[in-house]
């Protein structure tokens, strides 16, 4: 099935409810939708679900909107840009949604019930008794004027129910991901479209924003799939023209359960207060569920933004649940810190070393970016940074167990003495004569390899691993060494 329409321009949405953070399944249906339209020329549009005004926020539109921005995903339309299609927030659309469902009021699509939420539940419950479906029965369906008037006068608000049409015995989504996924009639009860509050419900809002914004592929997540063949009952009612629908799979945890807090950092804010870089975010996520035609021979992981919107297709987003493993996140994203102009890192590390107590204003820039470079080469995420890094601003080093191993013996303290020495004497610190002083403190004790190198990183850094160590000395500079030299063998 292909999935462009040649004569009109793809339009394609994202549509999240703003109970919360931008998830990170949620960031990838956007990246999905925002990759198809960059590549087709289209139009990414950008709309806010807020019907449910009870879990609504404005904090959280601001934390989505944040996340999207910080991901690099700008919308075409939608809040904050405006468009012809607007308001793209759904509770300014209220009045739209009860003219349509007038409408279908009117041509016999529709219906008020008044049944009370005791009255469904005990009907529910008596129809699983007896084994019959447990969706709504139907009982308001054909009320005369008469009996309506009774419950209004009564004080009931009825919401209001698309009738399903009986003569339907299934109804097919046509899934450009899955295929043809047929569902029963009888798991489709007359729903309700417009509730007691006057405020449209889920599928119905959908329908028509889909619609009237002419949205040309709806691609959002499998857990929208059951909903598909009420929003495709009532796209029939309405008159209007179905989009391509492609249900994308779910993003599950390392236990095979949809990803949830319990699995670790969820939202996208999460993933960026931790030093996260967006394109590391980005290409970890555009690879669940998807991959570009040539990685099955070559392997290739890595992907530029341009790269993507080269490469995405619909066509090659996989059917089966997508798993995210934190430990591959982690190697893409320090892959990408280490590849990232230096510049960019320092800017981005300075909090976190504020953070850490320590006031990186002490170096001059130039060096500064030295340190944080050195850093990197270990960091999975930039709020690792200030561990890394510590031996450069603390006064004085904590000389950590296994490196406290290394300085016990008698050959150390030769060592760093030897070394100090040739160090103070050195006419120019400078990496080339800090390599000479080195190499021949080695050859005047007979010492080389580990033994030789161990305890001069140990006793600067406190550590046993780090840096290239020439360039670690270089960095710390004579004075602090030879001060971190004595410190440790006098
Ligand atoms: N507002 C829905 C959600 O956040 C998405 C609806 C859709 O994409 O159709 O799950």
């Amino acid at each position: 099935m292909s999935i462009t329409n040649n004569e009109a321009t793809i339009r394609v949405r994202f549509a999240p409810s703003p109970s919360g953070y931008l998830h990170v399944g949620g960031a990838r249906t956007a990246i999905f939708n925002w990759l198809l339209a960059r590549k087709e020329g289209g139009a990414f549009i950008l709309r806010i679900e807020d019907t449910d005004q009870a879990r609504s926020t404005e904090s959280s539109i601001e934390a989505i909107l944040d996340s999207l921005k910080w991901l690099g995903l700008d919308w075409d339309e939608g809040p904050e840009v405006g468009g012809d299609f607007g308001p793209y927030r759904q509770f300014e659309r209220k009045h739209i949604y009860l003219d349509y469902a007038a409408t279908l009021l009117e041509e016999g699509h529709a219906y008020c019930c008044y049944c009370t939420a005791e009255e469904l539940e005990a009907r529910r419950a008596q129809a699983i008794r007896e084994g019959r479906s447990p969706g709504y029965d139907g009982r308001c369906r054909n009320l005369s004027q008469a009996e309506e008037d009774a419950f209004r006068v009564a004080g009931r608000l009825p919401v209001i129910r698309f009738e399903v049409p009986d003569d339907r015995d299934k109804i097919v989504v046509e899934d450009n991901i899955r295929g043809g996924v047929e569902f029963d009639r009888s798991q489709i009860s007359d729903f309700v479209i417009v509730r007691s509050n006057g405020l449209a419900a889920y599928n119905f809002a959908v329908t028509i924003d889909d619609a009237l914004m002419e949205i040309t592929h709806v691609i959002r997540g499998d857990d929208h799939l059951s909903n598909t063949p009420r929003q495709i009952l009532l796209y029939e009612a309405l008159g209007f023209e179905l989009p391509v629908f492609a249900h994308i799979p779910m993003i599950l945890g390392e236990d095979g359960q949809r990803l949830s807090k319990r699995h670790g950092a969820t939202s996208i804010g999460q993933y960026r207060e931790l030093g996260y870089l967006p394109e590391a975010m980005i290409n970890y996520l555009v690879l669940r569920g998807w991959s570009p035609e040539e990685a099955a021979t070559t392997g290739e992981e890595i992907y530029s933004l341009e790269e993507l919107v080269e490469r995405f297709s619909l066509e090659r987003v996989t059917k089966n649940p997508a798993g995210f493993d934190p430990a591959k996140l982690n190697w893409m994203n320090g892959l990408y810190l280490r590849q990232t102009d230096p510049d960019r890192v320092t800017d981005l590390a300075l909090p976190y070393l504020r953070q850490a107590g320590f006031t990186p204003e002490d170096y001059a820039r130039e060096k500064l970016t030295e340190i944080v470079d050195l850093g990197r080469g270990r960091l999975n995420c930039l709020s690792e940074i200030a561990g890394e890094v510590d031996y450069f601003f603390n006064p004085e080093v904590q000389i950590a167990a296994e490196a406290v191993e290394v300085l016990k013996p008698e050959s150390a303290s030769l060592v760093l003495k030897a070394f100090r020495e040739k160090l103070m004497a050195l006419p120019e610190f400078e990496p080339g004569s800090v390599k000479e002083a080195i190499k021949s403190v080695g050859q005047e004790l007979g010492i080389k390899g580990k033994s030789l190198f161990m305890p001069i990183r140990a006793a600067l850094s406190g550590r046993l691993h780090g840096p290239e160590l020439i360039r670690l000395i270089s960095v710390l500079g004579r004075d602090r060494c030879v001060d971190r030299l004595r410190a440790v063998a006098n």
